[in-house]
């Protein structure tokens, strides 16, 4: 399969100077060897321009968590997904759940955005994932594949993040069969959808994963890597999961 792929979304934490630590710590855990993954980070929009100069070159990629649908204008508040590519930002989060819950964002709206990423060069890393009451509901699959067909545009090249929102900063994760289950079908959504390029996309998942559980969530099929929250905030816990990749 593809090389894995270990991303920090580290939210809205920490100062400049608490980022640019935890850059360099990460920075150093992966020249110092040979990680069986890549990484990448994604601070607050604010620490994207810093970091991804003090990146450059280093093996460790820096994206952001939301970018705006638009190529500019007036929209007070927002950044242009050019604005992330300008300052040296490679990737870009795009529909997590908490945009999805605190910002009102419908999948046409992740989608309008994924399109602005890729016309701007930037990787998207498109998040879907069901509730609570919606896996309760056994609606899981449904739901996943729904938020998918539509925030995906035509044409998409990027990466698919598995979230359940019900594992976020919670602690609890699905079973590994419910993972590899939901990822079995996000897989055969994107080869029947985008054929090769589908199939050999990169599926994350994410939702507490710590150094504890990496290994075996990141040895099922159709895992490629993780979104790692709070864990990623602690460099030593970050490298860890990427060692177990
Ligand atoms: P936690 O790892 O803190 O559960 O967060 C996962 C997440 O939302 C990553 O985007």
């Amino acid at each position: 399969g593809v090389r894995p792929l270990i991303a920090g979304n580290w939210k809205m934490h920490g100062t400049l100077r608490e980022a640019a630590a935890l850059a360099e710590a990460v920075r150093a855990g992966a020249v110092a060897e040979a990680l069986p993954a890549d990484l990448l980070v994604c601070p607050p929009f604010l620490h994207v321009q810093v970091l991804a100069a003090a990146m450059l070159g280093q093996p460790v990629a820096v994206g952001a968590q939301d970018c705006h649908a638009a190529a500019k204008g007036a929209h007070t508040g927002d950044i242009a997904a050019a604005m992330l590519r300008d300052v040296g930002a490679t990737h870009v989060i795009l529909g997590h759940s908490e945009r999805r819950a605190d910002h009102g964002e419908t999948d046409a709206v992740v989608r309008a955005k994924t399109v602005a990423a890729l016309a701007a060069g930037l990787v998207p890393v498109v998040c879907v994932g069901e509730t609570e009451a919606e896996r309760l509901a056994g609606q899981a699959e449904q739901v996943v594949s729904r938020q998918l067909a539509d925030s995906l545009p035509d044409g998409f090249a990027g990466i698919v993040a598995y979230e359940p929102v019900w594992a976020i900063g919670t602690g609890r994760t699905p079973t590994e069969g419910d993972i590899a289950a939901i990822h079995g079908t996000i897989r055969a959504a994107l080869a029947t959808r985008f054929g090769a390029a589908g199939a050999g996309t990169r599926i994350l998942y994410g939702g507490s994963m710590k150094p504890g559980n990496a290994r075996a969530i990141l040895a099922l099929p159709n895992v490629d890597g993780g979104l790692v929250g709070g864990a990623s905030l602690v460099a030593a816990d970050f490298l860890a999961i990427a060692r177990a990749a």
